[in-house]
């Protein structure tokens, strides 16, 4: 479910037409529902809560969406963040998430960042690698702290969705294997530096069906089992993300409830801490991409292109991973459709959106929402082509504030520097 209705004629998040937001801010600019961000976070917890599941640490996956005031709004319902770098936990900080509920994941983390992140006392550094392990042991011995660690274990399933964000198959390069981790955690039990606490997995993003994820975690339940066996303390299990969301015509996804019995009946008895991080279940559906028609241009041989003045530098997503977004114009004009390939203005066949979609009829200077873009959108947006970078707006009942402006074209240009033997 999500705040993006028609009222009155127009399409509103929450309380707020988006009319009155393009007004305001200009278009291109994502837009995001507060009371979508937190529903989707306390529908989760709750479903772990009545799932048994006891009162796990939701880790939010920062890079879905990064904007400080998104993590705040989820930060101050008690989410955790789950980081991928140092600049992720710097932001994770500054929205007032404490070091205590921010998992620190990655496959190559620099020393600099298991540094910071130590010296911020997070919660769990998921090491990937045995070089890593090695690399965590000495940075933390040197800085007299011991780091806490899970072991991220690859189990080695196919989860379906799109190849380049499928994690969980052997030929990737996220994490070890069981045998792998069983020896890591021991070996890592006996370096000063490191405490092991737990194991980790995640298997991939936009995963529809179940049934991966349940092998995937009935693996998990084994190894912790074999840990234990060996006489040593596994206190946490780190289940990942990765539950997908309806992204419109798309598979329907199982419910928060479905997903959380069924990590019960697969890890049932086993007593650990949970921890999750799930990114764009809390997210997609939370935020929209409102952009304006540029102009509507027909081509002789019959196609009709709407060029928007959005473009794959703000929207990577339908050119990265092919992604499926739904349309919707901001103040329908009627029933009237017509077939169109929706453009951006980059000189690049991949700024497509999509081809040959049906859409109530546009014209130019007409406003319209990709739904569904809270996750991976803004975050993955950049200054490709010179454009500025897309600015952000959070929506909390009939109030908006613009949590990311645009910058201008002087910012731009004050972030680069010529060399000194240029004049
Ligand atoms: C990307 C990622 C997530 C979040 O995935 P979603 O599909 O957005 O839920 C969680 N954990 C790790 C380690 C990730 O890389």
């Amino acid at each position: 479910m999500n705040h993006f209705e028609v009222q009155g004629g127009e399409l509103h998040c929450e309380g707020v037409p988006l009319t009155r937001i393009a007004e305001a801010v200009g278009t291109p600019v994502y837009v995001y529902s507060s009371a979508t961000l937190e529903r989707h976070y306390t529908v989760l917890r709750d479903a772990f809560v009545d799932a048994g599941l006891g009162q796990p640490l939701i880790a939010y996956a920062v890079k879905a969406n990064s904007n400080v005031a998104v993590l705040r709004t989820l930060g101050n319902l008690g989410a955790g963040a789950d980081t991928v770098s140092e600049g992720e936990i710097r932001r994770a900080l500054a929205a007032g998430i404490p070091g205590e509920r921010i998992v620190f994941s990655g496959v190559g983390k620099a020393e600099h960042e298991i540094a910071f992140a130590l010296e911020h006392g997070v919660a769990e550094i998921n090491v990937e690698s045995e070089p890593e392990l090695h690399t965590v042991n000495r940075v933390a011995q040197q800085l007299g702290k011991r780091a806490t660690v899970a072991i991220r274990v690859n189990p080695d399933v196919e989860a379906g969705g799109h190849a380049k964000i499928s994690t969980g198959k052997a030929e990737n390069k996220f994490g070890v294997s069981f045998s792998e981790a069983e020896r890591l955690y021991a070996n890592a039990a006996n370096m000063a530096g490191v405490r092991p606490v737990g194991v980790a997995c995640h298997i991939g993003s936009q995963i529809t069906d179940l049934a991966p994820m349940k092998a995937a975690f009935i693996k998990m339940r084994g190894l912790v089992e074999r840990i234990r066996a060996e006489g040593l303390t596994v206190e946490r299990l780190d289940l990942g993300g990765g539950l997908g969301v309806p992204y419109f015509n798309q598979p329907e996804p199982p419910s928060p409830a479905d997903y959380a019995a069924m990590i019960a009946e697969a890890t049932r008895g086993l007593d650990v801490q949970f921890a999750f991080e799930p990114g764009r279940m809390i997210a997609a559906n939370a935020g929209i991409l409102l952009s304006r028609v540029q102009h509507v241009h027909e081509r002789p041989e019959g196609r009709r292109f709407l060029v928007l003045d959005a473009a794959m530098n703000d929207l990577l997503r339908p050119a990265m991973y092919d992604a499926y977004h739904d349309i919707r114009p901001v103040k329908p004009r009627g029933d009237e459709t017509a077939t169109y390939d929706v453009v951006g203005p980059i000189c690049e066949t991949g700024d497509t959106f999509t081809r040959d979609r049906v859409l109530p009829v546009l014209e130019a200077g007409d406003l319209l929402a990709f739904m569904s873009a809270g996750a991976y959108g803004a975050s993955m947006s950049s200054e490709y082509n010179s454009r500025l970078l897309v600015p952000e707006v959070l929506v909390k009942g009939d109030q908006f504030a613009v949590v990311r402006p645009r910058p201008t074209y002087q910012d731009m240009l004050d972030k680069e520097h010529s060399a000194p033997w240029l004049t």
